[in-house]
């Protein structure tokens, strides 16, 4: 992505968007985030935050100009989460319906009976704000840690400054997490639709025949204690 009144594909980029070399899906693209060999987003500055929200911002209104009501969003750190490259970047598949795990969150987040908008009312999970946003930790996890980043009021898709303050969210969330535990490797997506947020789960626990067979997750943190680590 070139800035204003620079041609794409010149030196001096500063984030850059490319297909995916191996797709999987009809259109899919890597949004590298720095030129600058950094393999996690602990280490980004705020400038280079901000270049990523307006890659987002973009590339998602790209795809829905496309047709693709439900572009989906996603941010893997590390090899264990499935990084396939050790250099910061996040991944946009361009979907025409919304993925099976927003289908089925979809009833639980309607306005007016919002789980989401309940869980942003308990103060004992919050752990920071940015702007509208807040940062919690997940009231049910799959994984110690998980924490969920959403804006306090009920809005189907974020703006540009709703992404900036996301991508300081998931910053700090990276970062407390390496401080806590060292590198950990973590999965974060964008789920849009009816109250957007972001998912974050770190990888800690290898996920086994209880969790995959029988949808069962052992979380051995408490999210009110996650929540209190992650704050300090
Ligand atoms: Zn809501
Ligand atoms: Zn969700």
């Amino acid at each position: 992505m070139a800035p204003p009144g620079r041609a794409p594909d010149t030196p001096g980029w500063q984030v850059r968007v490319v297909p995916n070399l191996y797709p999987a899906f009809e259109h899919q693209e890597v949004i590298v985030h720095t030129p600058r060999h950094v393999r996690t987003l602990a280490e980004l500055d705020d400038e280079e935050l901000g270049m990523i929200a307006v890659a987002w911002h973009e590339r998602l209104g790209a795809a829905r100009e496309a047709g693709f009501d439900y572009p989906f969003l996603l941010f893997n750190e590390g090899r264990e989460a499935g990084a396939s490259l050790p250099h910061t970047h996040s991944q946009l598949v361009w979907l025409r319906e919304a993925a099976p795990e927003v289908q089925n969150e979809l009833p639980r987040l309607a306005a007016g009976t919002c789980a989401l908008c309940d869980v942003l009312t308990d103060g004992a999970l919050e752990i920071a704000v940015d702007g509208e946003l807040s940062l919690r930790a997940a009231p049910a996890g799959r994984a110690p840690y998980e924490v969920l980043i959403a804006p306090r009021v009920h809005e189907a898709k974020p703006d540009l400054e709703g992404l900036g303050s996301a991508l300081r969210l998931l910053r700090l969330t990276v970062s407390r997490l390496r401080a806590l535990e060292g590198p950990t490797p973590l999965n974060a997506w964008l789920h849009l639709g009816v109250h957007w947020h972001f998912e974050v789960v770190p990888r800690l626990p290898v996920l086994a025949g209880l969790e995959l067979g029988g949808g069962i997750f052992v979380n051995w943190l408490a999210p009110e204690e996650a929540a209190v680590r992650l704050r300090d």
